[in-house]
């Protein structure tokens, strides 16, 4: 069952409509489509399961009936949207089977009548059940992606990634750096104070890595307790800067475990995108200067 629960210019109507589970030919909403409209709408939506394309194929069925500028999607986990945000908004809150799927706005320069939000609400159909699926292959690729223990981005996602960056650097749009992060001497630490407290460090250094980088930065779990940075669009000297911050600000976080407090350091080693560089060629340099920094005595940079 689908419910939509619709608010007009965000301000007034709280009304709720329930129709009942996808059977086109017995619901009144679907008499108002041409069936063979339909057919070609439903075909055409169920031909992606990546909600902005998803929501770019039902805005272009949309605005040949009712004209919008532009709509929006937003749940916890995603937000995603087609076209512009204007001023006027009509908002449905999206619930199959009693689960909550997230609001869908619609929005326009000009206010949308009654009877077109209830135009918009009845076209809804068409879009729930594809946009459910959408949602639930997005969910599966985040967890597919996230690290378990740290909730950064895992390894199949850093290759991911490394692939996407160094193709964009080796058509010159963009700088690239990498940095490889491993913690000294982390084994000690399982040794000394258990492995749950190794497991504990680590999520205090990936939440300390995660909260020093810029939002455009990429932090992934590389292994067990190293880490790798991807930054677009750095200087080289914003990239040491970075490094350096990071490797300060690890050393004074204060683990606390039981009864016991202990504290860690980290090298990094960092190197730039550069010309005829493949990602094996940058990845083996960044390697490189990690081995550097842990060979010249640990917890420093080195950027090659
Ligand atoms: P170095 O300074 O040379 O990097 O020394 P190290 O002790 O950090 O390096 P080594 O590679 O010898 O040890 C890494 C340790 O990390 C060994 C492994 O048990 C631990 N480790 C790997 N993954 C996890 C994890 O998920 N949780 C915990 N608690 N420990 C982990
Ligand atoms: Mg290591
Ligand atoms: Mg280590």
């Amino acid at each position: 069952m689908f419910i939509a629960q619709q608010s007009l210019n965000q301000e007034k109507l709280e009304s709720s409509t329930v129709v009942p589970n996808i059977k086109p030919a017995n619901h009144a909403l679907y008499s108002q489509y041409p069936q063979q409209v339909m057919m070609e709408n439903l075909w055409a939506l169920q031909s992606t399961l990546d909600i902005e394309k998803l929501l770019s194929i039902y805005a272009s069925e949309i605005n040949q009936h009712i004209n919008i500028d532009g709509i929006a999607f937003k749940n916890d986990q995603t937000q995603k949207h087609w076209g512009q945000t204007e001023q006027y908004q009509c908002s449905f809150k999206l619930v199959i089977d009693g689960n909550f799927l997230g609001t869908l706005k619609y929005s326009r320069k000009i206010a949308f009548t009654d009877s077109e939000s209830k135009d918009l609400e009845s076209r809804l159909c068409v879009l729930v059940y594809p946009l459910r699926n959408a949602i639930d292959y997005f969910n599966a690729m985040q967890l597919a992606y996230t690290d378990a223990l740290t909730g950064i981005k895992n390894r199949t996602a850093m290759n991911e990634s490394l692939d996407r960056e160094v193709s964009l650097a080796q058509r010159q749009l963009g700088s690239l750096t990498m940095m490889i992060l491993d913690i000294d001497f982390f084994k000690n630490i399982n040794d000394t104070y258990g492995h749950q407290a190794g497991d504990k460090a680590l999520k205090m250094v990936a939440n300390c890595i995660q909260n020093t980088v810029r939002n455009s930065d990429i932090v992934f779990r590389y292994g067990g307790e190293e880490f790798v940075i991807l930054l677009s669009n750095s200087s080289s000297n914003g990239g040491k800067l970075l490094a350096e911050r990071i490797r300060s600000s690890i050393e004074t976080i204060q683990c606390q475990h039981q009864n016991e407090t202990f504290s860690m350091t980290i090298s990094i080693g960092t190197t730039e995108f550069k010309p005829h560089d493949t990602k094996d060629t940058l990845a083996q340099r960044a390697d490189k200067a990690l081995y550097q920094a842990k060979e010249s005595g640990r917890n420093q940079v080195i950027h090659l």
